[in-house]
């Protein structure tokens, strides 16, 4: 048996007084997933564990049958991955934001909208000016970019700049994790014994970090990219603002994990994402036109999972769509979005698989629900059914977070998904 699994982001909702009190999943006209869940199991899953926030780096991590506590190392080295950065056991990576500061406060966290063609210019200039074999800027998407500093301590406090719009910005300068001022981590190689290494304290990462800061204050308003921006009345990119780091994921392949899978693909327009996958050992395939909003290629990303399961074991195919919609309060395009996700990529993956010789096993689900009345993630059960040809039906005749209640699966705390998903053979 093969599996693939396909997750709509942020897909699951609330009910919506507006719908006559159904949820999303509920309204939306979805007859391929209703399908599917009538002739398949359907249950609920907890998707992220306790002392952790609802991000989708976090639900995606425990979906792919993971244990957080072990493996979860932030933003930073997931984006590493992306970029294609293949980290170094000394090697802490960590998020860094090119930010707007005015009048000694956070204007935006992302540079005035920088677009990845100037942020290139200033991070090659920032890693000429500040770079050296420690420490090395690398370039990412938009204002969105990676700087890797070896043996730096991953125990810092960080404030992620999103959260702290419009507040002086010398109170949130990086301070070592209580605890951790003095400390020397061993550096863990990559067959999981010490390397006899040490990394420096998180005070002394600290400082470097507060001193990169500062000096790229200097150095990115002195650069002409910024002086034309001020002259035309525009807002400078002129800080860089360092948080989410942390060291190479300590997480064993999916074949390692699963010995039924030789290999597998993952589908994502989204960077974290396809770190989460990088580290997992799958081939990350990038789809031209998808775009993580609705707009996306669904078609292509539909394509693509269908030609990597014709030679492949495994498949995860991720849609930002709906999260997107959720993000942005829009309740009609989160409808179209999940209509889209049926009709675009459930329908044609279903038509195509069903056909063949070697059966196909189908999961779908969100990771987290992000309803449009919060437009946040929120910490809650998701919906997900499981099909494939000659499964034993469970009672539940659509796909939601209602009637999935009542699902055959119960309620599924984070690896158990994966380990009852891959068990089907
Ligand atoms: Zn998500």
């Amino acid at each position: 048996m093969k599996h693939i699994i396909i997750l709509g982001d942020g897909m699951a909702d609330h009910p919506i007084e507006k719908l006559g009190g159904k949820t999303l999943l509920q309204y939306a006209n979805t007859p391929y997933m209703d399908m599917l869940a009538r002739q398949g199991k359907t249950g609920r899953l907890i998707t992220v564990p306790d002392g952790f926030l609802p991000g989708s780096e976090v639900a995606n991590t425990a979906i792919m049958g993971y244990d957080l506590n072990q493996v979860y190392e932030g933003r930073g080295p997931l984006e590493a991955a992306s970029i294609g950065y293949e980290m170094a056991p000394e090697d802490m990576a960590i998020r860094c934001n090119i930010i707007t500061l005015e009048d000694g406060k956070i204007l935006t966290h992302n540079g005035g909208n920088l677009s990845t063609e100037n942020g290139d210019i200033l991070i090659k200039y920032l890693n000429e000016k500040l770079g050296d074999d420690q420490i090395r800027f690398i370039t990412g998407i938009q204002y969105r970019h990676l700087l890797v500093i070896k043996y730096a301590s991953k125990h810092v406090v960080c404030a992620p700049p999103h959260d702290h719009p419009n507040e002086e910005w010398k109170p949130l300068l990086v301070k070592p994790e209580e605890g951790w001022e003095n400390v020397h981590e061993p550096v863990i190689g990559r067959n999981g014994q010490p390397t006899g290494k040490l990394r420096m304290t998180a005070q002394e990462t600290a400082d470097i970090l507060n001193y990169l800061i500062l000096k790229s204050q200097e150095l990115l308003s002195e650069h002409p990219f910024n002086q034309k921006k001020i002259a035309h009345g525009e807002r400078p990119a002129n800080s860089i603002w360092p948080w989410s780091g942390g060291y190479r994921p300590n997480m064993q392949t999916l074949m390692q994990l699963y010995p039924q899978v030789k290999s597998g693909s993952c589908i994502s327009a989204v960077d974290l994402i396809r770190g989460i996958g990088h580290y997992a050992g799958l081939d990350i395939i990038k789809v031209p036109g998808a775009t993580g909003l609705a707009d996306t290629n669904y078609e292509g990303k539909a394509q693509a999972a269908i030609e990597a399961l014709r030679h492949q074991d495994f498949v995860y195919l991720h849609l930002e769509a709906t999260d997107e919609a959720g993000h942005d309060g829009d309740l009609e395009l989160k409808v179209k979005a999940i209509q889209y996700l049926d009709h675009r990529i459930v329908e044609p993956i279903y038509k195509e698989v069903s056909t063949w010789d070697e059966p196909v096993c189908i999961a779908i689900l969100p990771d987290h629900p992000t309803p449009v009345e919060i437009r946040t993630h929120v910490k809650e059960a998701v919906p997900f059914l499981i099909w494939y040809p000659g499964i034993e039906a469970d009672s539940v005749e659509s796909y939601n977070e209602v009637s999935c209640v009542r699902g055959a699966y119960g309620l599924l705390q984070l690896q158990e998904f994966m380990n009852t998903f891959m068990k089907i053979d």
